[in-house]
């Protein structure tokens, strides 16, 4: 008997998942999600110096090139293992990982991130 009340309970409680993408979950404070430049506090994009987080980071996600004239700082989320190094090592806080969890694409080259 007590075996029919429990499943009429669950029955009656609803669904326990998320309900993504419909509604997006809450991350935690410090969840390491898509990352974001500040261009005007990047020495790269700037003044063309630095590149340290292109030194550090472990999976080359991250590539300092010119481009038409212009810097441009590339970043690719498909090799990105969301370490955080780069944040920690920036001089200026310019680059930061957010609680951004959702950059599903239908192709490789749409989570290539640009900033120039
Ligand atoms: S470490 Fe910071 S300032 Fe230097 S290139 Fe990277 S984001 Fe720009
Ligand atoms: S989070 Fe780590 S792997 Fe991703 S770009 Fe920064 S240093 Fe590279």
């Amino acid at each position: 008997m007590s075996v029919i009340r429990e499943v009429l309970k669950k029955l009656l409680s609803g669904p326990l998942t998320e309900d993504f993408p419909r509604k997006s979950s809450p991350t935690p404070e410090n969840y390491r999600g898509v990352h974001e430049l500040d261009t005007d506090l990047c020495l790269y994009i700037r003044y063309g110096i630095c590149g340290s987080c292109e030194w550090v980071c472990p999976s080359n996600a991250i590539c300092h090139l010119e481009e038409g004239g212009r810097r441009v700082f590339r970043l690719d989320l498909g090799k990105c293992i969301f370490c955080s190094t780069c944040m920690e090592i920036c001089p200026t806080k310019s680059i930061k990982l957010t609680r951004n969890y959702e950059f599903s694409r239908r192709s490789r080259g749409e989570i290539v991130l640009e900033w120039r």
